[in-house]
C-alpha cells in the first residue's frame, strides 16, 4: 500500500527560526473585513499598542512602527541616525551583523566590521580596542546583534553598553532583537540600548509584515541634527500614537494591527518574566537532548558555552549531507520542518549540507518541543545517522524540572 505522508495528516510544526507558529488566537483576530481606517476602533488600539510594545522592549523611550519586514527595521532605523558617509561599528555575530553592515554600507555609510568567530561572542575586549582607537570618535553607532538567528549566538548587550562607557564613546548603540523579542531577555533601558529594531514574525507570532524602532532621547537628538531623512522612514511622526493618520505615511497596516494587539494581549498575561523563562526551560530542553545525541554520534551544537546560546534558536552541526537528509526525512514523514543552515557554509560550498537550525520561538510550549526532538531522534534512527542514546529522556527531565 503507498504510504501517505505523514504531513497530509495530523497538525504539523514549522520549526524555522522565523515565521514563527502563529496562535489561532491571532489567525482568528486578523480574519475580518477591512475596518475603517479613519475612525473608531483601529485608531483607538494604537495607543494601547504602543504601551504594550514598549512593555515587551522594557523601555520608556519610543517606538515606530513600519509596515515592513526585519529588513526594514534595519534601514529604518540607520536612516534616522547615520548620514551618507559616516561610519559604523559591527561586531561580528554571523549572516545577520553581516546583513546589517551590508544596508549601511547600501545606505552610503562606512561599516567597519570586526570579523565573528561565529562560535562563540567576540571578546569584549576587541570592541572596547576598536573604540579607544577611534580617538576623533568617527564611529557615530555600535550596531550590535543581540541573537544572531544564522550561529544561534546571544550577545551580552550590557557589556557593549559598558564599553563604550568606559572609553567615555559617544556613539549610539543600536540593537538588533529581531530574533530575540519576547524570547530571550532583554532589557532596552536598563541595558543601555539607544535604538533597538525588531519585527512581528518571531517573538511577536504574527506573520510577517510589520518593523518596529525602538529609540531614546540621545537618539532622537541626534535624528534632530540629521541634514535629511527620507520621508517614509522617519520615524518622528510615527512616534506619535495620537497622530493615526499622519502616523504611517499612508494606510495602516489594518490586519496586523489586530493580530498584534492579540499577540501582545497574550505576552502581557503570560507576563514577560514568565515568557523569557519559558524559552529558558524549552532551550535548556533542546540542549540536554543535542548533548546526548552528541555523545558518541555526530551532532554537534554551534554554541560550545551554554551562556552565549540563544533560548530562541539553535544552530547545528552535522557531517554533510546529514543535515539536509534529516530535514526532508522529518519534514516528508512527520510534517516536521526544521529550519535550514544559513550563512555558515564554507568558503566555496554553498550548497552545503551539514548545518541546521531549530526554531523555538514565540508560540511554542512543552508538547511541542518533545515532539520535534522525538521527530528528530525518529529521524536519526531511521536515517542511521550515528547518534547518542536516551535524548527524549534527557529533554522530557529538564521540562519536568521546570
Ligand atoms: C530574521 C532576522 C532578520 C531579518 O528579518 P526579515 O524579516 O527576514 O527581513 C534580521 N536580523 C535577525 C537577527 C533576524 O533573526
Amino acid at each position: 500500500m503507498p504510504q501517505i505522508p505523514a504531513s497530509a495528516s495530523g497538525r504539523g510544526y514549522l520549526a524555522i527560526p522565523g515565521p514563527s507558529v502563529i496562535p489561532e488566537a491571532v489567525l482568528q483576530a486578523m480574519h475580518r473585513p477591512s475596518p475603517n481606517i479613519y475612525a473608531g476602533q483601529l485608531p483607538e488600539m494604537l495607543p494601547g499598542i504602543v504601551t504594550d510594545l514598549k512593555n515587551v522592549a522594557r523601555t520608556k523611550g519610543n517606538v515606530a512602527l513600519y509596515i515592513g519586514n526585519g529588513h526594514a527595521a534595519w534601514e529604518a532605523a540607520l536612516s534616522n541616525v547615520i548620514a551618507p558617509g559616516e561610519l559604523v561599528l559591527v561586531p561580528g555575530t554571523g549572516h545577520f551583523s553581516e546583513g546589517w553592515a551590508d544596508m549601511a554600507e547600501g545606505l552610503g555609510a562606512q561599516a567597519q566590521t570586526i570579523s565573528a568567530p561565529n562560535r562563540s561572542p567576540l571578546p569584549p575586549e576587541k570592541i572596547a580596542e576598536a573604540l579607544r582607537a577611534d580617538t576623533e570618535h568617527r564611529i557615530r553607532a555600535v550596531l550590535a546583534v543581540h541573537v544572531d538567528t544564522s550561529t544561534s549566538l546571544r550577545c551580552d548587550i550590557a557589556q557593549i553598553r559598558a564599553a563604550l562607557d568606559d572609553c567615555n564613546h559617544p556613539a549610539l548603540l543600536m540593537v538588533d532583537c529581531i530574533a530575540s523579542l519576547a524570547c530571550d531577555k532583554f532589557e532596552m533601558d536598563a541595558w543601555g540600548a539607544d535604538v533597538m529594531v525588531a519585527g512581528c514574525q518571531k517573538g511577536l507570532m504574527v506573520p510577517p509584515g510589520m518593523a518596529f524602532v525602538f529609540f531614546n532621547e540621545r537618539a532622537a537628538a541626534v535624528r534632530a541634527k540629521m541634514p535629511r531623512v527620507s520621508r517614509y522612514w522617519d520615524w518622528t511622526p510615527r512616534a506619535d500614537p495620537d497622530g493615526f493618520w499622519q502616523y504611517w505615511n499612508g494606510t495602516a497596516p489594518t490586519h496586523h494591527l489586530y493580530g498584534l494587539r492579540v499577540a501582545l494581549d497574550m505576552l502581557m498575561q503570560e507576563g514577560m518574566e514568565a515568557v523569557w523563562h519559558r524559552h529558558t526551560v524549552l532551550a535548556r530542553a533542546i540542549w540536554a537532548a543535542c548533548d546526548a545525541w552528541g555523545q558518541g554520534g555526530l551532532l554537534e551544537m554551534n554554541v560550545p558555552d551554554p551562556a552565549h546560546r540563544s533560548h530562541a534558536v539553535t544552530s547545528l552541526r552535522l557531517e554533510s549531507p546529514q543535515a539536509t537528509a534529516l530535514r526532508d526525512w522529518t519534514e516528508q514523514n512527520l510534517g516536521l520542518t526544521l529550519g535550514i543552515g544559513l550563512g555558515m557554509a564554507p568558503p566555496g560550498d554553498p550548497a552545503w549540507h551539514g548545518f541546521f537550525r531549530l526554531g523555538h520561538m514565540g508560540h511554542v510550549n512543552g508538547q511541542m518541543i518533545m515532539g520535534m526532538l522525538g521527530g528528530m531522534d525518529a529521524g536519526f534512527k531511521a536515517l542511521g545517522i550515528p547518534h547518542g542514546a536516551g535524548a527524549p529522556e534527557a529533554a522530557s527531565t529538564v521540562i519536568a524540572a521546570g
